[in-house]
């Protein structure tokens, strides 16, 4: 759960910084952003396990993100509010936050509020099976595995290639760049494209050995998608 992906939207940089400091320091991987419009761009693009979510922002503020974030999916949503907001409060939580902390906060506090929020909510969007071709993923039991001829093969993989294969099977066909793969699968010891190739290389040999040899591919100038016509 640590190494989920918590993405962080705060107008403020102090704060911000922080939030993020605190999250790193339990192991989480944290991206950030500091307005409305680019917190949804990187909720779209990366697909955080988690959302910290101010309410006073520029561009959309916290309640029309959530708004957006919430006709996309389940993302859990922890939002931020002053003191003096309570309204503001009730009114989040009633559109669809999963909690709330309240400024000045003691950062310790949003951990263990987001670390709660996980535990409550595992496995809620990515809760159904994904399905690439010969290719089944289980988001909540960590589990992939390849269907062939000889049954269902479960495939023995890193929790750094599970992310990638889960990552990508929720969206078939798409070419991923590496770079986005960093970001949204790697922890941060080891962000570098390079690393992805590794991975990928490591990925693709265990699919291969599964019976699913060319699903995962290489994209010219891109970087990488998993075949939904494979076995067809
Ligand atoms: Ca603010």
């Amino acid at each position: 759960m640590n190494n989920a992906l918590i993405l962080i939207i705060e107008d403020e940089p102090e704060i911000a910084e922080i939030i993020e400091a605190y999250f790193a320091r339990e192991g989480f991987r944290v991206i950030t952003a500091g307005d409305g419009p680019l917190g949804l761009a990187h909720h779209h693009r990366l697909r955080p396990d988690l959302v910290v979510l101010d309410i006073k922002l520029p561009g959309l503020d916290g309640y029309e993100v959530l708004a957006a974030i919430r006709r996309r999916g389940d993302t859990p949503v922890i939002m931020v509010t002053a003191l003096a907001e309570d309204l503001d409060k009730l009114q989040a939580l009633r559109i669809g936050a999963d909690d709330y902390v309240v400024k000045p906060f003691n950062p310790l506090e949003i951990v263990a509020r987001a670390k709660a929020v996980l535990r409550r909510t595992v496995g809620r969007s990515g809760g159904h099976v994904l399905r690439v071709g010969p290719l089944v993923v289980d988001p909540q039991a960590y589990r992939a595995a390849v269907d062939n001829e000889a049954g269902s093969v479960t495939l023995d993989l890193t929790r750094t290639e599970f992310r990638i294969l889960a990552h990508m099977a929720a969206s078939p066909d798409r070419a991923f760049e590496r770079s986005e793969l960093v970001d949204a699968c790697l922890p941060e010891s080891e962000a570098l494209d390079r690393t992805v190739d590794s991975h990928v290389s490591n990925l693709r040999r265990k699919l291969a050995g599964a019976g699913a040899d060319g699903l995962l591919v290489g994209v010219r100038g891109v970087g990488y998608r998993l075949d939904s016509s494979h076995g067809r």
